[in-house]
C-alpha cells in the first residue's frame, strides 16, 4: 500500500515558535475549560505552563510536572506537532476514509472541506494528548507522586511521568502506575466528549454530534496507533513489573469510555455507529495507514522500527486479564490512594463512572 500522491506535498515542517504559539492556544483552552469546572466545584484554579521541549527523538510525547504548589506544566516533545499535523492532512484524502466521509456526510467533499477535517482531527489529537497530562494533574497523580517522593528521600531531579521518572520511584506499584495512567485516559475521554458534543461547540464546527464522534474515534484511533507504530516494547512479557500499559489496549479502552461518557452526557445511547466499526474497520484501516505514513515520514531513519506488528503479542489472554484486573480495581484502589491530591473526585460515588465529575461539565 502507498499513500496518494497527491498527499506527499503535506508534508511539511513547523517552527518552534509557531508550535509554541499553537500549543499555548490548545493548552490554555483545555485548562479554562477544566478551571471553569474546579472554580464551580472548589473555589480554586491551577495555573498550568504550556512547554514545547525535544526530549524523546522524535517520538508523540508529552508530560506534566508541579513548577510549585497549584502549578504546573506540560511540556510536549517539539515532533509531535509536525507528526500529528501532518498524518490528519494525510489521512482525510486517503480514498477509504473519503468514502466513509461520504457515506456519512453524504455531501460533495471539496479540498477546503477536507482540509478543515484534518484541522479538527489535528485539534482533537492533540487535546487528547493534553487532556490526558491534565488527567494526571488535576486528578492529584502529580501531588500524590511528589509526596511520595518526600516520604522516600527521592531528589527531585527527574520529571514525574517520563520514563526515567517511574524508573526512579520503584516505590510506586506497577498496577498504580497503570491505573493512574487509566485514570488520566478516562479523564482525557470524559472532557472530549463534555466539550465536542457541546451544542455551542459543535454549530461552530458545523457538525453534528453524531459525526463528532466519529472524530473523536478516528483521533484516539490516529493518536495511539501512531504512538505505537515506531516503538517496540522491549520486555512486554515482564508487564507486571512494569508501568507500561499497550497502547492498542489503551485505545480500546479509550474508545470504550468515549462511548460511556456520551450516553452518560447526553443521556442517551450512541446509535451513530457501533463498536464493530471501530475495531474491524477503522482500527485496522488506521494501522494500515500509520505504518504506511510513518514509513513515508521517517524514509531517512533506520534507527526506528516502524512496523504494523509492533507489540501485538501484548494483546494475548494473559496480558489482557492481567489488565483488566488493574483496570476493575482502579476504581477502589485509586480512590483511596488519592484522596488528600485529587482535585476532583477521582469516581463518581453515585454512578461509579471514572474520571466522574461529569455533572459538572455545563
Ligand atoms: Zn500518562
Amino acid at each position: 500500500m502507498q499513500l496518494t500522491k497527491e498527499a506527499e506535498p503535506y508534508f511539511i515542517t513547523f517552527e518552534l515558535e509557531e508550535v509554541e504559539k499553537r500549543f499555548n492556544n490548545v493548552v490554555n483552552f483545555c485548562v479554562t475549560y477544566v478551571n471553569i469546572n474546579l472554580q464551580e466545584y472548589k473555589g480554586v484554579a491551577l495555573r498550568i505552563s504550556p512547554i514545547v521541549g525535544f526530549f524523546r527523538g522524535d517520538e508523540i510525547a508529552a508530560f506534566a510536572d508541579r513548577v510549585y504548589e497549584n502549578s504546573y506544566s506540560i511540556e510536549m516533545n517539539m515532533p509531535s506537532w509536525s507528526v500529528i499535523y501532518n498524518f490528519s492532512h494525510n489521512i482525510v484524502l486517503q480514498p477509504p476514509i473519503k468514502k466513509l466521509f461520504y457515506d456519512y456526510l453524504q455531501r460533495e467533499l471539496t479540498d477546503d472541506l477536507l482540509a478543515f477535517y484534518a484541522e479538527v482531527i489535528n485539534d482533537m489529537m492533540i487535546k487528547i494528548l493534553v487532556f490526558h497530562e491534565l488527567g494526571h494533574i488535576y486528578n492529584g497523580h502529580i501531588d500524590y507522586i511528589k509526596q511520595k517522593e518526600k516520604e522516600y528521600g527521592v531528589k527531585e531531579d527527574s520529571k514525574a511521568f517520563s520514563t526515567s521518572g517511574k524508573k526512579a520511584r520503584p516505590f510506586i506499584e506497577p498496577n498504580v502506575w497503570q491505573a493512574l495512567e487509566w485514570n488520566a485516559d478516562d479523564f482525557s475521554a470524559t472532557r472530549m466528549v463534555g466539550i465536542f458534543t457541546h451544542k455551542e461547540n459543535l454549530n461552530h464546527l458545523g457538525i453534528d454530534d453524531c459525526f463528532s464522534m466519529f472524530l473523536m474515534v478516528i483521533s484516539a484511533i490516529s493518536l495511539y496507533t501512531l504512538m505505537e507504530m515506531g516503538i517496540k516494547a522491549n520486555y512486554p512479557v515482564n508487564y507486571k513489573e512494569q508501568e507500561h500499559l499497550p497502547k492498542r489496549y489503551r485505545l480500546e479502552k479509550y474508545v470504550d469510555t468515549l462511548f460511556q461518557a456520551y450516553k452518560y452526557i447526553l443521556n442517551k445511547e450512541f446509535g451513530g455507529f457501533n463498536k464493530k466499526l471501530v475495531t474491524e474497520t477503522l482500527i485496522p484501516f488506521f494501522e494500515t495507514n500509520a505504518e504506511c505514513f510513518m514509513k513515508s515520514y521517517f524514509e531517512d531513519y533506520k534507527n526506528i522500527s516502524i512496523s504494523i506488528d509492533n507489540n501485538k503479542e501484548e494483546l494475548d489472554d494473559a496480558h489482557r486479564k492481567y489488565y483488566e484486573k488493574v483496570d476493575r480495581d482502579y476504581m477502589i484502589m485509586l480512590k483511596k490512594e488519592l484522596e488528600g491530591y485529587a482535585f476532583f473526585e477521582v469516581v463518581d460515588n453515585e454512578t461509579l463512572f471514572k474520571g466522574e465529575i461529569l455533572k459538572l461539565l455545563y
